[in-house]
């Protein structure tokens, strides 16, 4: 499961939300073909404790998308999709390679009138800023209240200093209005701890475009910047004051490029191989983090093992005669926690056309239990998206649920209103981005072991974990298996960018 990045939220994923229907409960099962309940049981308690335990081991290091770590847990899951005689997911290789690419500060510069400020005792630059020299004679100074009066005539090309507190809204408003230099004033100065230099990672080295430079400056350096105005416009929000000054901005950076990949396999399919259903997890975490390991075992260990118990249950069906009529790609992305980049690499570069996908089915966390709930509700599920983009999966998704698994399917992250945004946190997103339907199976753990070095193996309930990977496992099946692919009729028109 990923940070809640708001920046993300755009106009498409409104759409989605409100995009909300009800449909009448119809029973759509295959009606012959084989049986799973007998696969059912190659998912095992005792198999996932013993592949957790192995990824979420200190040799894994915390699985950080780029790092050794990562290579070894995707080393692991490749070796056991082998085992398992399934083929390799993408031409002759187990592995779908990408880039990351991840900025550095390697330096940064301000001056006032000649006066050089130091970094963070004065300043903080952004590893995301573009790598550029600024000579500006003009600064103008903002107070959060005058944002809406504000043309964008009036700030394109321009330093900006905002006074008061900066908010993602506000942020996002400047964004808009293309000024060349944003100042934050913060009191949060000098920096006990030094800026993290490193930026986030993304897999796009080219953009559409880019962002105003952003620095934070402390009081000193914006009472030098502007004097008694400063104070005149801390004391009236609502005003806006153009100052003449020498405002010199430098920064150095270096762009690294790391490699990393999703690991995939592919069990193929009978009369229908042509048509696929996606198992998905996310198998990267947060690594190490001043030598402190963050062993991720329910998020995503307890789902990239669900995925791999999965693959073991239709490999071993597949063996006896009895496979899947569809194919089925067992996918196990990285990059999630840095912003859900693996999945995005799969579907924008998909190995198997996405209008042919009848569905992803991701699972992200779902060893553990939601703290929240009294001791005697935890034989549940959260559930979320089946009500979004088709109307076949509620009704597969509960009568499979009724006849097998016997679950409380929660639906509490189904509301549009939820402030948790978990619908857009993990990489089924991605799929339905492009309006392949999803389903996405969680715990609800948010606290409070989430992204902690205490989320561990010994705190997963395993039995539960067992029974929540046969209820995707047996959902699973039905789709792979009924005549027809799940409809769409939900239509999306994707905007440019996406
Ligand atoms: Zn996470």
């Amino acid at each position: 499961m990923g940070y809640f990045h708001p920046l993300k939220i755009t106009h498409y994923m409104k759409r989605v939300l409100t995009a909300l229907f009800t449909s009448g409960v119809v029973c759509v099962f295959a009606q012959s073909g084989p049986k799973p309940d007998a696969y059912a049981k190659n998912i095992s308690a005792a198999d996932m404790k013993k592949h957790l335990y192995t990824l979420a081991s200190p040799e894994m290091e915390g699985r950080e998308t780029g790092t050794e770590g990562q290579r070894k847990a995707a080393a692991y899951i490749e070796n056991y999709f082998k085992s398992l005689g399934l083929q390799p997911g993408n031409g002759d290789n187990y592995q779908m390679y990408y880039h990351l690419y991840q900025d550095s500060l390697t330096g940064a510069a301000l001056e006032v009138n000649g006066k050089a400020f130091a970094l963070d005792k004065d300043f903080s630059a952004n590893a995301s800023n573009p790598q550029a020299t600024f000579k500006l004679s003009e600064v103008l100074l903002i107070g959060t209240g005058a944002m809406d009066d504000l043309k964008p005539a009036d700030l394109a090309g321009k330093a900006v200093m905002i006074v008061g507190s900066l908010t993602q809204n506000l942020y996002s408003q400047l964004n808009k209005k293309s000024p060349a230099v944003v100042l934050a004033v913060s009191s949060n100065f000098p920096r006990t701890m030094p800026t993290g230099s490193k930026g986030r990672q993304g897999i796009h080295a080219f953009k559409p475009s880019v962002d105003p430079a952003f620095f934070q400056v402390s009081e000193s350096v914006a009472r030098a910047i502007a004097g008694d105005k400063y104070d005149a416009v801390k004391t009236t929000p609502a005003s806006v004051q153009k100052v003449k000054t020498e405002l010199l901005l430098d920064v150095k950076k270096t762009t690294a490029t790391l490699p990393a990949s999703d690991v995939m396999a592919l069990l193929p399919g009978t009369d229908l191989k042509d048509q696929y259903l996606v198992f998905s997890a996310h198998y990267d975490h947060l690594g190490k983090r001043n030598g402190v390991l963050y062993p991720g075992a329910d998020d995503d260990g307890s789902g990239t093992v669900g995925v791999l118990e999965i693959a073991e249950a239709f490999a071993k069906a597949k063996k006896e005669g009895r496979g899947p009529r569809r194919s089925i790609l067992f996918l196990c992305n990285s990059g999630e926690e840095k912003g859900l980049l693996g999945s995005e690499w799969y579907t924008d570069h998909p190995v198997y056309p996405l209008d042919k996908t009848t569905a992803d089915l991701n699972i992200d966390m779902i060893g553990r239990s939601d703290p929240d709930r009294k001791p005697d509700t935890l034989n549940y599920v959260y559930v979320v998206g089946d009500d979004k983009l088709s109307s076949d999966l509620k009704p597969i998704s509960e009568s499979i649920n009724n006849k097998y698994s016997k679950l409380q399917l929660d639906y509490k992250y189904n509301d549009p209103n939820d402030k948790e945004r978990i619908y857009f946190r993990s990489d089924h997103y991605n799929f339905a981005r492009y309006g392949v339907p999803i389903i996405f199976y969680y715990d609800g753990m948010l606290r409070p072991d989430y992204h902690k070095p205490s989320d561990t193996p010994d705190k997963i309930n395993y039995d539960l974990m067992q029974k929540r990977a046969q209820l995707v496992f047996y959902t699973g099946w039905e789709m792979a298996n009924r005549d027809a692919m799940l409809k769409r009729d939900i239509p999306l028109n994707v905007p440019p960018g996406f």
